[in-house]
């Protein structure tokens, strides 16, 4: 496959990559791993330059969970050893936001384990993201709390909340192996209602559950569907305690490939590297600028990552820069 020529049809408006170049992104050679590379990031170069966008995730309810995401260390079927804490207020969360801005981070992201938003964390939220806005009219804010209904979604909205994250995982196909308490379908309909009230969509995936290459095709082409306006891509770090406990990580080629299809597919979507990119990446995490133009920074919702000085350094040494320094 001549991967310059497919990326220079994308970019030119000619065909979009169908699914059998997808698959073969995926399962190209590691001799051609550096021209794929290439490929995804004249796309990347195209939308983004030479910029990274910084994230920083607050857990503000962790670990428990009633869902059984078989991945998840916050599910109800999960022993790991996770913190586990009701909602944190309002103040706590806007006190999140200061952080995120000494990082340089132009996004804010507050996360909580749980179903649905209740009715008091919903108040909370909205409470917290009208603060934040006013403090920090610079910081984007991104909420993940769950299924939304359309009413719930306008609040957000209207609160100062300025993307919905919530994730497909994998396939269709798939979800049914990692899940049982809810489906897929559940996951594609509040990502349309995100959508639908003009909330930013993100909207992304977990790679390395014992899916094939061609449920990870699947995941591309129902995010491009969607019109996610950002897809995170987490690589499985699995965890003790969890149904997925044992498996093997994904390979670093593995994961440079997987970034690149989603590249290729999302061709104007952030693609942020997301938890595991330390793990499964490795020594190879600069090479992961190429194809994504994001990342979440100083760690994820129940583990560890690499911190903030360590990142700016990888970023700065690899030619690249950070994309927002927030004025706030
Ligand atoms: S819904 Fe989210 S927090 Fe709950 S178990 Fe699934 S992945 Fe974990």
């Amino acid at each position: 496959m001549d991967w310059k020529a497919l990326a220079n049809r994308i970019l030119d408006g000619g065909a979009p990559i169908s699914r059998e170049e997808a698959l073969a992104v995926l399962k190209s050679s590691d001799d051609e791993l550096l021209d794929v590379l290439q490929a995804a990031y004249l796309i990347r170069r195209n939308f983004f330059g030479k910029k990274v966008s910084l994230h920083v995730l607050k857990n503000a309810k962790s670990g428990i969970c009633p869902e059984d995401c078989s991945f998840c260390s916050q599910s109800k079927s999960s022993t790991a050893a996770v913190e586990q804490y009701e909602m944190q207020s309002a103040d706590e969360i806007v006190a999140g936001a200061k952080d995120a801005i000494d990082m340089q981070a132009l996004r804010y992201c507050v996360v909580t384990s749980s179903r649905a938003p209740s009715e008091s964390e919903m108040k909370t939220i909205c409470d917290a993201a009208a603060k934040i806005k006013a403090q920090n009219p610079g910081l984007e804010l991104c909420a993940s709390m769950g299924f939304l209904t359309e009413e719930k979604a306008r609040r957000l909205k209207e609160a100062g909340v300025d993307r919905f994250n919530h994730n497909l995982e994998t396939s269709a196909k798939f979800y049914p192996s990692i899940c049982s308490t809810h489906k897929h379908e559940d996951r594609v309909a509040t990502a349309r209602t995100v959508k639908k009230v003009g909330l930013d969509l993100c909207c992304g995936g977990l790679i390395g559950m014992g899916e094939s290459l061609e449920d990870r095709v699947d995941l591309g082409m129902m995010l491009k569907e969607l019109d996610t306006d950002s897809a995170p891509i987490n690589f499985l770090d699995p965890r003790p305690g969890t149904g997925m406990e044992g498996r093997e990580r994904l390979t670093p080629n593995d994961c440079l490939r997987t970034l690149c299809m989603f590249r290729f597919i999302l061709t104007h979507a952030e693609v942020r590297i997301a938890g595991g990119r330390e793990t499964c990446l490795r020594d190879l995490q600069p090479l992961s600028l190429y194809p994504a133009n994001s990342m979440f920074t100083n760690g994820y919702l129940t583990t560890g990552g690499q911190d903030f000085a360590a990142d700016k350094q990888m970023i700065e040494d690899a030619g690249f820069e950070i994309g927002h320094l927030v004025n706030a």
